[in-house]
């Protein structure tokens, strides 16, 4: 990581790249290499088995992948296309195009974003709001429910038919980005009737992706939620509820036992504003946010060094558990 003077001018972002263009660079591409963020979940991963899909169909050689953690959780083992999958060390250094998948900033790619350097060209495929324009072109569209929503628009362009094996990819990340469609406009329901017409069985899909936990998960909710505070006065008396996962907790579970506790969390009337402090490594955090209405934790994330969207981010920090707590309550207002 580079240490810039606060005082740097910053960098001009390249400018977004309208769809045909996008297209245009992807049917011209002669090798691929795709990336998902790290702590991939279901909207990066069916984005990159998708898009690697249609470039394994066209012949073109195609890697697909995310630097950490090593294993792909196991609620997407299931999405087709998860042969293309290699370990992050086999990535190769040389490509003719790399395509970033719902990742706002190069630092999502974590170890990966080394491979920036030696691909010829880079497309970044994004719905963030924050997305810092790290490619050398740029496919953003932050009113999209979901990366894998931009991509359904990319092969419509570009002339690629969804077939179930596509559907089942494009709707694991939009069924999951929009909160099993509690959330995102009549778009989003639009896209999945088109998807499910394919005949993908959805029930299946989203249990496997959000509703299927093992035994060991119950405890640890019991013991995560037992320690959640509520802070009535934070954010001008909007509420603060927050929720610390330690290593001890999550001992032995996967990631996805660890991701539901903010959707628990989050329902806590008293609270506009949840938080689920995550424990990576000892005194190490990745942090969730979540809104309901009126405060932007993009916003918050971004003050933090994250980023995200208005109604969900995060960022990732350091420090005791009182001292993260602290920090963001004093991000946050
Ligand atoms: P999560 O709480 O991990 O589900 O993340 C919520 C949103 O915040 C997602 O859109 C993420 O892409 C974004 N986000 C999470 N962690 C980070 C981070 N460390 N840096 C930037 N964005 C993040
Ligand atoms: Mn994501
Ligand atoms: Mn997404």
């Amino acid at each position: 990581m580079t240490h810039c003077p606060d005082t740097a001018p910053a960098p001009i972002a390249p400018p977004d790249l309208p769809l045909q263009e996008a297209v245009d660079l992807l049917d011209g591409a002669t090798s691929v290499t795709i990336l998902c963020h790290v702590q991939p979940d279901a909207d990066t991963v069916g984005s990159g088995l998708a898009l690697g899909t249609v470039f394994a169909r066209r012949g073109t050689p195609v890697q697909v992948a995310f630097a950490s953690p090593s294993e792909l959780p196991a609620s997407m083992a299931t999405l087709p296309g998860v042969d293309l999958l290699v370990p992050a060390d086999r990535v190769a250094h040389e490509v003719d195009l790399l395509v970033a998948v719902d990742c706002g900033s190069a630092g999502r790619l974590g170890t990966l974003a080394s491979r920036l350097d030696g691909a010829r060209r880079s497309l970044v495929i994004d719905h963030h709001r924050s997305n810092t324009r790290f490619g050398t072109f740029n496919l953003i569209d932050d009113a999209a429910v979901s990366t894998t929503a931009v991509l359904t628009e990319v092969f419509d362009r570009w002339g690629v038919p969804i077939d179930a094996d596509l559907a089942h990819c494009l709707y694991a990340g939009l069924v999951t980005d929009t909160g099993s469609f509690r959330w995102g406009g009549p778009g989003s329901h639009a896209l999945a009737e088109r998807l499910l017409a394919t005949g993908i069985d959805a029930a299946a899909i989203t249990r496997r992706l959000l509703d299927s936990h093992p035994f060991g998960w119950l405890p640890m909710l019991a013991s995560v939620l037992a320690s959640a505070e509520l802070f009535p006065a934070a954010r001008d008396g909007r509420g603060l509820v927050h929720a610390v996962i330690r290593c001890t907790d999550s001992a032995g579970l996967g990631a996805e036992e660890i991701e539901s506790v903010i959707d628990i969390v989050r329902t806590t009337a008293e609270a506009e504003v949840a938080a689920v402090f995550k424990e990576t490594a000892p005194q190490s955090w990745s942090v969730s946010l979540r809104s309901k209405d009126d405060v932007d934790v993009a916003a918050v994330a971004e003050r933090l060094g994250g980023g995200g969207h208005r109604f969900a981010a995060g960022y990732t920090t350091s420090g005791s558990s009182a001292d993260v707590v602290a920090a963001l309550r004093e991000a946050l207002g």
